[in-house]
């Protein structure tokens, strides 16, 4: 850690504390950061729970940022750990586990938690809340075992669980206390809209039942209500609302009414302290949705980072409902009073509504029910109070008939304020996005999502985004939205390997340079990828740019999200020694290993290495490196074989162990994983590896492009040969066209179908000379490998600054990595 910097500490790893970091980062580097979070993952995008519930996105996709986002960026991530209270004294955060962190800032971005409605019974099993990953698994796993579930709650939050569950095959009652659904956000006619359509989506409805107690043993049975009557149900989410996670702040004497106090820069009453999003209170208001987050998170930054910034006023919200078919929207005031002029169409036939609310000739509020394509102009014109006119009656209601947009003047990206926020979850305006199209060359919303952030949330102004391209391009939209390989160039893979060939660029900088990327630092999609193609054009002259690998690849060892390590050593087919297993178990002894697992690759995996530690490991260990890290070679599982088992007529082991000797530490696109049997009952499972040997009575046979991971596909035959040497050679062809064609981080089961499996057999089987040269080439680059565990234990320098490692000191720095 430097001196001369700053220590800023997050508590809280979610996405207000997380937004306010990247923006620190943009506008200083004066400070070394440490995050702590209760839960064991990096920070993801809560908003999109509701999708990994109804089954449409996974965890993984919903992370914002990966484990290596902290670690590039230098930041200290201390996952599964919550922070008890500050201490203002002696400046320092003290964690429920007792270790302390001296501080010169901190924000604390705690956020919500569910409210569980403290009723008899709300403590048995089969009660859960809708906040994080957690609860979203027990979801998933409780659909499993059991039919019905009660959802509480008939907001936002509870109607997308109750989707959800659905999905997932539940029979579910949303059980409301109100009359109206989303009534904080939807007027009385919006709402039955939205029930209708519910309904006709499978979800059942109890409305105005006030829930009085969960009924069972152990496990919850059903719900009785205030009225006397029961629901039978064996599972229950409590959505009935949240509140400000408010614990740390209380304790450590800050200023806390029902979130914590901050004024409009978010400072909270303890001198240094900052709070942000959900937990905080601001003007006496505690929000519920990311918008409001982004914003403080903005003025947070600027001002922390000592750039000059406008207070925090507070936002203007509105409500978009996430479930599909069902488009919902509403912002400002939403039911007439009084003083309020309404303007309304309805259209039974189209199943659309459409409300606006003025006061005194100003928009107050808006609801949509059906047709939500003026949702992002709406939003601007409530926040502005905008004074309505005759243009913006035409152009939002066309008319006055909801949804004949034929008669109405479109209020299109075209007539858009420069100045008009597109994206209210990240507020992200539309000259940010013409900006970034027009001076970066952006060409596709992936990438406009990448620079700007717009579509990063709840995705809702997508279409928005899409038209603000096509307005600026033009004609040039269709044709100019070619996909590069990353959102710094457009040039596509096989393009930028011809580049490298043809010109002779021999660094990334300078294919970045010549190629002219609009990034001119790169990003972390096409650094690695480079890195990747220059060293496979120049095996023996590329200098590995290890700054442009995977953390996991610079260190030779697989992060875990505790920040320590996993060492796999290289056990060539599979096969092992009483001598080696013995220096396993006291290296693991000795350096206090959590877990020895047997990986699905047939490998002992070490886990729980410190950092370290790891060059010791290694040197204690003396065995190679089994790169299970790299895009590499990882394993050749092999059955028992010819040697042992009385069905084998091959010797699979034997040729599992030369062919992983062969072909290990050489880089390739993706993992790469081999498998050997002995006979066609195939115990090794060759069916989902890259290239899977069967054996027979005549030889072998090969098979290509298998996987058995997220995407599993069976492998194709490939061919049948008759000696171990065509086998080994014909591995060797395959394996060079997989490397001088594949794109980098393309698994060969997407290669294969992408080339055409019949491509590659031409390619190696039946032109000879080719085969010849690309075995060439392929043993020209094994020359150059060098077993990397080894490599670092000669170089002090390496193990000092890379591993932290030197007489027993601290480790050094995250940054210095
Ligand atoms: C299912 C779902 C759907 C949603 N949909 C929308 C939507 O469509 N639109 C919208 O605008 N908003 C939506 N939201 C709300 C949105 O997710 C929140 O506004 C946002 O996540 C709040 O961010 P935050 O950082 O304040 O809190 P959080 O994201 O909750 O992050 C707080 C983090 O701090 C951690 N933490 C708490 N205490 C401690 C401690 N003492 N020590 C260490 N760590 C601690 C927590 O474990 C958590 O990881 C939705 C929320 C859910 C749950
Ligand atoms: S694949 Fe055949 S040779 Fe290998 S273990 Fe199974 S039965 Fe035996």
């Amino acid at each position: 850690m430097k001196a001369d910097r700053e220590k800023l500490i997050v508590i809280g790893n979610g996405m207000a504390g997380i937004s306010t970091v990247e923006q620190i980062l943009k506008l200083s580097g004066s400070y070394d950061i440490t995050v702590f979070g209760s839960e064991p993952h990096p920070n993801y995008n809560r908003i999109m729970l509701s999708y990994v519930l109804e089954g449409s996105k996974t965890i993984n996709d919903i992370i914002l940022n990966d484990l290596n986002w902290y670690e590039d960026h230098g930041i200290k991530l201390y996952t599964d750990t919550t922070v008890a209270r500050i201490d203002s004294e002696t400046r320092r955060v003290i964690t429920e586990d007792g270790a302390s962190v001296p501080y010169d800032k901190v924000i604390i971005a705690t956020g919500s938690n569910p409210l569980i409605l403290p009723i008899p019974g709300c403590d048995k099993q089969g009660v859960v809340g809708f906040r994080n990953i957690e609860d979203c698994n027990q979801m998933i796993e409780a659909a499993r075992s059991y039919h019905s579930a009660a959802v509480i709650g008939g907001g936002l939050l509870g109607l997308e669980a109750a989707k959800g569950l659905v999905s997932l095959g539940m029979q579910v009652t949303v059980v409301h206390l109100m009359e109206d659904l989303m009534e904080r956000q939807l007027d009385h006619q919006a709402a039955l809209m939205l029930k209708d359509e519910l309904e006709r989506q499978g979800i059942g409805f109890a409305m105005g039942k006030k829930t009085t107690e969960l009924i069972g043993g152990k496990r919850v049975e059903g719900l009785r209500f205030s009225d006397g009557t029961e629901l039978a149900c064996d599972f229950v989410v409590m959505a009935a609302g949240i509140k400000p996670n408010t614990g740390v702040a209380k304790v450590s004497g800050i200023a806390v009414n029902r979130g914590i106090i901050v004024d409009d820069f978010m400072r909270t009453s303890m001198h240094h302290v900052y709070a942000v999003g959900e937990c905080n209170e601001h003007r006496g208001i505690c929000y519920g949705l990311v918008a409001p987050l982004f914003e403080q998170g903005n003025v947070l930054a600027k001002h922390i980072c000592g750039v000059a910034t406008q207070p925090y006023e507070g936002s203007v919200v509105s409500t978009k409902l996430k479930i599909s078919g069902v488009d919902v929207f509403s912002a400002g005031e939403f039911i007439e009073g009084p003083m309020h002029t309404v303007i309304a169409a309805q259209n039974d036939w189209k199943h659309t509504y459409k409300k606006i609310l003025l006061q005194d000739g100003k928009i107050a509020g808006a609801v949509l029910f059906g047709d939500v394509t003026e949702a992002a102009p709406l939003q601007k014109l409530v926040k502005e109070h905008a004074l309505m006119t005759d243009d913006i009656y035409n152009e939002i209601m066309g008319g006055g008939c909801c949804g004949s947009s034929g008669a109405k003047k479109s209020l299109s990206v075209e007539t858009m304020a420069s100045e008009e926020i597109v994206c209210g979850c990240n507020g992200v305006t539309k000259q940010m996005i013409v900006e970034a199209i027009t001076e970066q060359g952006l060409t596709t919303v992936e990438e406009i999502k990448a620079c700007t952030g717009a579509t990063r949330s709840c995705g809702g102004c997508k279409p928005v985004v899409e038209q603000i391209l096509q307005y600026v391009l033009g004609d040039g939209f269709q044709t100019e939205s070619k996909q590069g390989i990353c959102g710094c160039t457009k040039l596509s893979r096989d393009e930028i390997v011809a580049e490298i060939r043809g010109k002779g660029l021999k660094t990334i900088r300078e294919v970045m340079n010549v190629l002219e990327w609009s990034h001119p630092e790169g990003c972390s999609k096409c650094r690695p990828a480079l890195n990747y193609y220059l060293g496979m054009v120049y095996p023996a002259e590329h200098e590995d740019e290890k700054a442009s690998r995977f953390v996991n690849e610079r260190l030779h060892a697989n992060i875990q999200k505790d920040g320590t390590y996993t060492v796999v050593p290289r056990m060539y087919g599979g096969v092992t020694t009483p001598e080696d297993l013995k220096r396993i178990a006291d290296v693991s002894l000795k350096y206090d290993v959590k877990v020895v697992k047997v990986t699905g690759g047939q490998r002992l995996d070490l886990i729980g290495v410190k950092k370290e530690d790891l060059p010791k490991v290694w040197e204690e260990l003396d065995m190679p490196s089994g790169y299970a890290y790299a895009k590499s070679l990882r394993t050749v599982k092999t059955c028992v074989g010819s040697q042992f088992c009385r069905f084998g007529t091959q010797d699979s082991m034997a040729m599992g162990a030369l062919l992983e000797r062969k072909f290990e530490r050489l880089d390739f696109p993706a993992k790469f994983k081999m498998a050997v049997n002995g006979c066609p009952r195939n115990c090794a499972e060759s069916c989902t590896k890259d290239i899977g040997i069967v054996g027979n009575d005549g030889g072998w046979e090969i098979f290509v492009g298998g996987n058995g991971g997220i995407k599993p596909r069976i492998a194709d035959s490939f061919c049948k040969v008759k000696t171990d040497q065509e086998l080994v050679d014909i591995c060797g062809a395959v394996i060079q066209l997989y490397r001088e064609t594949g794109k980098y981080l393309e698994r060969t089961s997407e290669w294969v179908e992408r080339m055409g499996l019949e491509a590659i057999q031409a390619a190696v089987l039946e032109d000879e000379e080719q085969r010849m040269q690309l075995l060439e080439r392929n043993n020209f680059a094994l020359q150059q490998v060098e077993e990397p565990w080894s490599q670092v234990l000669r170089e002090n320098a390496t193990r000092r600054v890379m591993y932290g490692e030197v007489n027993g000191d601290a480790p050094h720095n995250k940054l210095e990595v």
